[in-house]
Formats: structure tokens, C-alpha cells, sequence
């Protein structure tokens, strides 16, 4: 399953600097995952200060 960004996101960007495949976009107050280019290596979850990637 791919994962998702969670109402935690602080909107830091970090993870959106990490994906190697670019899937993370910013969007409405919160960072976004498109589900279909993930690839669920989880460097977004190693990244996140909040802890807000997690896997669906
Ligand atoms: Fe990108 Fe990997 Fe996070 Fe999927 S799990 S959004 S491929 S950094
Ligand atoms: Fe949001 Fe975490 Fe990504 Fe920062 S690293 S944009 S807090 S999901």
C-alpha cells in the first residue's frame, strides 16, 4: 500500500525534497502523496519531523 500524509503535516517540505520519485506535492495546508507514483520506500516517514507519512 502506498502511504499517505496525515492532518499532522506542518507543510515543512522536507519529505516532498526526499521522495525519490517525486510523488509528493504540496497541497491544501498539507504535503500529498500520489498514491499511484509511490513506491513506498518510506524515506518520507524517516524524514517527517511530525511523524505524518505513514503506510495506508
Ligand atoms: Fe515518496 Fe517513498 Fe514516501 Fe512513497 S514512501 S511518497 S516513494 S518518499
Ligand atoms: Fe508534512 Fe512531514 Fe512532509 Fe513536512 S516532512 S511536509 S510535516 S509530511
Amino acid at each position: 500500500m502506498a502511504f499517505a500524509i496525515s492532518d499532522e503535516c506542518i507543510a515543512c517540505g522536507a519529505c516532498a525534497a526526499e521522495c525519490p520519485v517525486s510523488a509528493i506535492t504540496e497541497g491544501d495546508g498539507k504535503y500529498v502523496i500520489d498514491a499511484d507514483t509511490c513506491i513506498e520506500c518510506g524515506a518520507c516517514a524517516g524524514t517527517c519531523p511530525v511523524g505524518a507519512p505513514a503506510q495506508a
